[in-house]
Parts: C-alpha cells; sequence; structure tokens
C-alpha cells in the first residue's frame, strides 16, 4: 500500500542530527500510529532510520533499516493488532 494512503505526517526534531519525526497508520490495522525518526542520507543513527528524501516527498522515499512497530501500536489495546514490520520502498510499504 501507498504511504500517502497512510495520512502520513511529519515534523521536524529538536534533536541535533535527527531530520524529521514521521507518523503513519499502523498498515496492519490502519487505526494505529507508527512513529519514526529519519536522518537524511548516511547511517542509522541516534535511533532514527535513514531516508533518502525528506517529507514532503512521501511518494520517492525509502526508508532503511526496515521498520519494526511489534507489539508498539497504538491500536493495540483496543484492536489486538500485534504491530507491524516492515519497509518502506520508494512510497510503498510492505
Ligand atoms: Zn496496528
Amino acid at each position: 500500500m501507498r504511504l500517502t494512503d497512510l495520512r502520513p505526517k511529519w515534523r521536524p526534531t529538536p534533536v541535533a542530527d535527527v531530520d524529521a519525526a514521521i507518523t503513519f497508520l499502523c498498515p496492519a490495522c490502519r487505526k494505529g500510529i507508527v512513529s519514526v525518526w529519519l536522518v537524511l542520507g548516511g547511517e542509522p543513527r541516534k535511533g532514527a532510520h535513514v531516508a533518502n528524501v525528506l517529507p514532503p516527498a512521501w511518494d520517492a522515499m525509502t526508508i532503511r533499516p526496515s521498520i519494526a512497530d511489534e507489539g508498539r501500536c497504538t491500536a493495540a489495546k483496543r484492536t489486538g493488532c500485534p504491530g507491524w514490520h516492515g519497509f518502506i520502498t520508494n512510497g510503498e510499504a510492505s
């Protein structure tokens, strides 16, 4: 599914060397929220993932390494969602 269908949002972070904090609907249940910190290029650092572009270039966005949100879906208590573990590649969540 497309990242743009998951209502992505972003904000700058106050943390040095981290470029953006993004959230989008959990691809597993589409009810909870997944949160990811991004850095542009380079290596993962400070708990952030690496993106090739920054928001709002959602359709071109590739994030590495994989996003492991298992058990942290914010809707888990309500829906029993096990969370999501997957990739964002060229704006596609898989
Ligand atoms: Zn979920």
